[in-house]
């Protein structure tokens, strides 16, 4: 299992990969899962989170990069598993209160038309059951009680409810804002407003922060989002 350690007490943990990754934050105060992956994962993400050097039911808070159901089929589960709050932003609390949020427009034609026939067809295999999130003051209290040096960062962009959880400005937990595949920092092919993805990628790179963990695919450096960024702003404005 891959493993990140932040400071002394502070370890993350990827216990999902593949399709979906889901990562879980062990601070040393409590624990954290980041995303939950999609409910045909669930059994390898118990599996996972049971190897883990941490007590079993365990679990103290879940937080959501956004609600695709990609990242939150597992959610009301493992709330109800671990008796744990889950934090997101609020703009994403209409959809969880319905179980499906809308596929963001796609970033090309092809992904424009998929995007399209998937919220026409309003497939259940992209529904989630639905629940109920943390208000926002109590969500900052606990995040602040399990680590004073965790971050939730607003990255509107792929949604207009995404965040990235950063800690202790070493590494940052970005869900779909950023993809990391192919050894590159890679622009998501959904997203609801494509200009704020790459004010949200800059906002990452005003961080001190030196590695993305993505909700797709694999870690991202510093320098791999830094060279993203600025081949694709050379290609919109060319010199
Ligand atoms: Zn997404």
């Amino acid at each position: 299992m891959r493993t990140w350690h932040i400071h002394n007490h502070c370890t993350i943990y990827q216990v999902l990969g593949g399709r979906s990754n889901a990562y879980l934050i062990a601070t040393g105060k409590g624990n954290i899962l980041f995303d939950t992956g999609k409910t045909h994962a669930r059994k390898r993400l118990l599996q996972n989170l049971h190897k883990l050097p941490i007590p079993a039911h365990s679990i103290d808070l879940i937080v959501l990069s956004h609600t695709h159901f990609d990242h939150c089929q597992n959610a009301r589960y493992l709330q109800q598993r671990y008796h744990c709050a889950i934090v997101a932003d609020e703009e994403e609390s209409t959809f969880v209160r319905s179980g499906f949020t809308p596929i963001a427009a796609g970033t090309s034609i092809g992904f424009r038309l998929l995007s399209r026939l998937a919220n026409y067809l309003h497939l259940k295999s992209m529904s989630y059951l639905p629940f109920d999130l943390l208000p926002r003051q109590q969500a900052t209290a606990l995040l602040h009680q399990l680590d004073a040096q965790l971050q939730i960062l607003p990255t509107r962009g792929h949604t207009q409810g995404s965040i990235c959880l950063l800690l202790a400005g070493h590494t940052a937990l970005v869900g779909d804002t950023v993809l990391g595949y192919w050894g590159k920092a890679l622009f998501p092919p959904f997203a609801e407003h494509p200009d704020l993805v790459l004010h949200a990628w800059q906002q990452l790179l005003d961080s001190p922060c030196h590695t993305f963990l993505p909700g797709h695919g694999r870690a991202v450096s510093r320098t791999t989002l830094e060279q993203s960024l600025h081949k694709i702003r050379t290609k919109i404005t060319p010199s």
